[in-house]
């Protein structure tokens, strides 16, 4: 645990991160305009997903994140798996209350109501508030930002440099009953203009334009990872729409910039059609599970490669301590 302070040399490894969405089984069936779930009173994501991930990067010695839902904390099932990411020495942040989609949408009041109970629930059952924050759909804003940074949260990381998904976000709430119609659109040209002109890297947001980078803010944003000048993210969503070198070419432009790599799953990734009898029309689901668990060792010995992955909390304490250090004298 002592690593903490050593003064870390420009040749050493460079740190990256891992997190896993552990979007619940509801938001999910929710998205999809579905109720019943079905599945043998199993919970597919605590009692199949999460176990997958955590028998994964234990195989490949990996620390990662994990953003849970939290109001799927009141599960037993849940909480079982929750203590389990604990124990293999993981980290539990937060993924809001209820994966309310159109977060950004939602009045000030209640998206300080939903992260307030959302902290509160996963302080509950992990004994430790969480220091990180993951808006659901990446829909992020300065609100958001504004209310973590009061309540001390380390870091958010929601940031998706991709100007296509401001539109594609507000596309796929027409269907959804919980998104005022009339404010579907609301915001979108603000949007793509802070997706285009947003840092790439860690930064701390500017008060009142959380997208620009300056001091004053205490919370630091992660972006997650994007192919550099396309814009195009590739995590494991867009590796099943796109074909796995997708993941290649990601890995190796970020690399060649010599930029931070924030590599994102989702606990459907673990899900399959055929072995888990989920008749959904998900990316990745019919898939079957031998040959993704496959496709994430490889993406996970490619990162070891080049990476050392580290929680998103340790990266972030760790990029702070760098700063300490590197101040002028
Ligand atoms: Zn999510």
């Amino acid at each position: 645990m002592g690593h903490k302070h050593k003064m870390v040399s420009p040749d050493k490894t460079p740190r990256c991160t891992i997190s896993v969405d552990v979007d619940s089984i509801d938001s999910v069936l929710k998205f999809y305009g579905k109720k019943e779930s079905g599945f043998n009173g199993k919970d597919p994501v605590y009692e199949l997903a999460v176990p997958r991930f955590l028998k994964l990067f234990d195989e490949r010695g990996i620390k990662a994140t994990f953003f849970v839902v939290a109001s799927d904390c009141r599960k037993p099932a849940t909480q079982k798996a929750v203590r389990e990411i604990i124990l293999k020495g993981h980290e539990v942040a937060n993924h809001s209350l209820d994966h309310r989609f159109a977060f950004s949408l939602m009045p000030k009041s209640e998206k300080y109501k939903d992260i307030a109970e959302s902290t509160q629930l996963i302080k509950d059952t992990c004994g430790e508030a969480p220091v990180g924050f993951r808006v659901p759909g990446y829909d992020v804003d300065e609100e958001t930002i504004e209310i973590l940074d009061r309540m001390g949260y380390s870091y958010d990381s929601s940031l998706y440099k991709f100007p296509a998904y401001p539109l594609m976000r507000r596309a796929s709430y027409v269907n959804l009953d919980e998104v005022p119609k009339s404010r579907i659109f609301k915001n979108l040209p603000a949007e793509v203009f802070y997706s285009i002109f947003s840092p790439m890297e860690p930064y701390t947001p500017s008060q009142g334009r959380f997208w620009r980078k300056s001091a004053g803010r205490k919370i630091l944003e992660v972006p997650l990872s994007v192919v550099p000048f396309l814009g195009m993210p590739f995590n494991t969503t867009f590796l099943f729409l796109m074909g796995p070198g997708l993941f290649d070419f990601g890995l190796w432009s970020t690399r060649a910039r010599g930029g931070n790599l924030n590599y994102n799953f989702h606990s459907t990734d673990m899900l399959s059609s055929g072995s888990d009898k989920l008749s959904l029309n998900h990316p990745g689901f019919r898939l079957g599970l031998e040959r993704k668990e496959e496709m994430f060792r490889d993406i996970l010995d490619k990162v070891k490669r080049y990476y050392e992955p580290v929680t998103l909390r340790s990266f972030c304490d760790g990029l702070r301590a760098q700063n300490m250090l590197r101040r002028p004298v």
